[in-house]
């Protein structure tokens, strides 16, 4: 089982990725995970990425496929695979499409996630994230128990992501109709199932819709 979840930066689809992948025992690959953690890490692709991710840019194709191939490769072929944030772009979603069947997977479906863009702002504008176990927050929709830390770790302190400054924030939201929105046509094209979520909703009744999607 391979899932895509698409959708603008702020709509929520790390929030929903993290409690969908737990529900299901389904394999998150956050592409923006990975890279933050090859930053933290301090490793050559890390090094690589930085800057595009500072300017909003995305990160070359080339980068990103060798780390998805590697990652992919390494979890086990019963476990569902939540995609977030991958593909991008449309040599993106080639590249997955030859890469999947080496590993004996192919895309079941893709869950577009649709809000109006001054929520996607909002949004992204109050996000907070763990910086240990990646669990996502919003200071406006769906607060922490204890202001600044982690439900899960409990003493952790949440961080406030570089690239939600404002200016990114809207350099991203361009990147996104440019070169990710195509995808949309991509997909209906190859005749992939697609179910698309209303995002500027409640967490918890999102993630119900989209539970049942997969019941
Ligand atoms: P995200 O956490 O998905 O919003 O990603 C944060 C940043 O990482 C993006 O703004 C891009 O710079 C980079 N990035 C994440 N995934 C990709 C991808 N599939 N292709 C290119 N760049 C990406």
């Amino acid at each position: 089982m391979v899932v895509i979840l698409l959708g603008p930066p702020g709509v929520g689809k790390g929030t929903q990725a993290v409690l969908l992948a737990e529900s299901m025992g389904w394999a998150h690959v956050s592409t923006g995970d990975l890279l933050r953690a090859a930053r933290r890490e301090g490793t050559q692709l890390g090094q690589e990425a930085q800057a595009y991710m500072d300017r909003g840019e995305l990160v070359p194709d080339s980068l990103i496929l060798a780390m998805v191939k590697e990652h992919l490769a390494s979890l086990p072929q019963e476990q569902g695979v939540l995609l977030d944030g991958f593909p991008r772009t449309v040599p993106q979603a080639e590249a997955l499409a030859q890469m999947l069947p080496e590993v004996d997977r192919e895309v079941d479906r893709v869950v577009l996630f649709l809000a109006p863009d001054e929520v996607l702002v909002k949004r992204i504008s109050g996000r907070r994230s763990c910086p240990n176990c990646g669990a996502v927050y919003n200071v406006y929709f769906n607060p922490p128990q204890m202001e600044g830390r982690c439900d899960r770790c409990g003493d952790v302190e949440l961080a406030h992501r570089a690239d939600d400054a404002e200016g990114t924030v809207r350099r991203r939201l361009e990147v996104y109709r440019e070169l990710t929105e195509p995808l949309i046509r991509y997909y209906e094209g190859m005749e992939t199932p697609m179910s698309r979520i209303d995002a500027d909703r409640d967490v918890d009744l999102i993630q119900r819709e989209l539970r049942s999607a997969f019941a």
